[in-house]
C-alpha cells in the first residue's frame, strides 16, 4: 500500500488552451487574402492555396513564423505561376512582414486561466507542453506571466503520443492520475489517451483546422467549456489528495480515476 500517492499532474497545452493564438494566423490570412484580393486573384482561391502550401510544409519546417512568412510568400507565387502573371517583389515583402506578425502577438489569456492556475498549483504538479518554435513559445511564455505555475516546460516539434510516453518516463507518472489538458484533438487529446493518460478538451472556437483534422474520435476524453471549469472538475481530486495525504489510504480509487471514463 503506498502511504505517500503521488502528486497527481496535469500537462497543459499553451496556444489557444491558456491564450489566444489561431486569431492572430486568421488576421494575417484575412489580410494576406485582401492583397491577393487587390491583385486580381481569387480571394478562396488563395486561401486555399495558402492551406495547401501548409499542409505540405509543416511537417517539413515546422511552425516557426519565418515558416508562415515563407508559405505566404510561396502561395503568392503559386498563385503567379498559375495566372502567368510576373511576381512583385515589394508585394513579397508586405507578405513576409505580414507573416512575422504572427510571432510577437500580444499575449491575451484566456478567461479565468491565471485564477485557476492558482487554484491548481498547490495540488497538482503543471507541466508546460506546447509545440513550436522554441524561441517564439518561450518568448509567449514569458510574456504571459504564467511560467510560474509550472514545474517544467517542454517545447516540441509536435506532440505525437511518444512525447507523452517521454514525460511519463521522465517524470515517473501515474497514467491513473495525469491527464493532457487543452484545446486540440489532434495535438492533445488523441497522442494523450494513445499514450495511456486522461484527455481533457477544452474545445476553442478558433482551433486551427488542421488541429480539429483526425482519423478517428476521440474517447473517453472529460470535455469542459473553458479552462476555469477545471477548478471545478478536480474539486473531489484535490480533497481526495488531501485525504490521502493524512491518511495514506485510497490510492486506488480516486473520484477522478471514474469520471474520466465517462
Ligand atoms: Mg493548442
Amino acid at each position: 500500500m503506498h502511504t505517500h500517492p503521488q502528486q497527481p499532474t496535469l500537462i497543459v497545452d499553451a496556444d489557444d488552451t491558456l491564450w489566444e493564438n489561431n486569431i492572430f494566423y486568421e488576421q494575417c490570412i484575412a489580410e494576406f487574402k485582401a492583397l491577393m484580393e487587390a491583385q486580381g486573384f481569387d480571394g478562396e482561391e488563395a486561401v486555399h492555396t495558402l492551406e495547401l502550401v501548409e499542409r505540405e510544409r509543416v511537417p517539413v519546417v515546422g511552425y516557426s513564423p519565418a515558416e508562415f512568412a515563407r508559405s505566404l510568400q510561396i502561395a503568392y507565387q503559386r498563385l503567379c505561376q498559375r495566372y502567368s502573371t510576373p511576381v512583385q517583389e515589394e508585394l513579397n515583402a508586405a507578405l513576409w512582414e505580414i507573416g512575422l506578425r504572427v510571432g510577437n502577438y500580444p499575449i491575451i489569456l484566456l478567461d479565468g486561466v491565471e485564477e485557476t492556475l492558482g487554484l491548481l498549483r498547490p495540488h497538482f504538479r503543471l507541466l508546460l507542453l506546447t509545440k513550436g518554435d522554441p524561441q517564439t513559445q518561450g518568448d509567449k511564455l514569458a510574456r504571459s506571466g504564467l511560467a510560474h505555475f509550472f514545474d517544467a516546460v517542454h517545447i516540441v516539434k509536435e506532440k505525437h503520443t511518444g512525447v507523452f510516453k517521454e514525460l511519463i518516463e521522465r517524470y515517473g507518472l501515474d497514467p491513473a492520475h495525469t491527464w493532457m489538458v487543452g484545446d486540440s484533438p489532434r495535438s492533445d487529446i488523441l497522442p494523450a489517451l494513445a499514450a495511456g493518460i486522461g484527455a481533457i478538451h477544452v474545445p476553442h472556437p478558433n482551433t486551427w483546422k488542421l488541429e480539429l483534422e483526425v482519423e478517428a474520435e476521440p474517447k473517453g476524453a472529460i470535455v469542459l467549456n473553458r479552462f476555469s471549469e477545471l477548478a471545478h472538475l478536480f474539486q473531489v481530486a484535490v480533497a481526495w489528495a488531501g485525504l490521502t495525504d493524512s491518511e495514506g489510504e485510497g490510492a486506488c480509487a480516486p473520484a477522478l480515476g471514474e469520471s474520466s471514463s465517462l
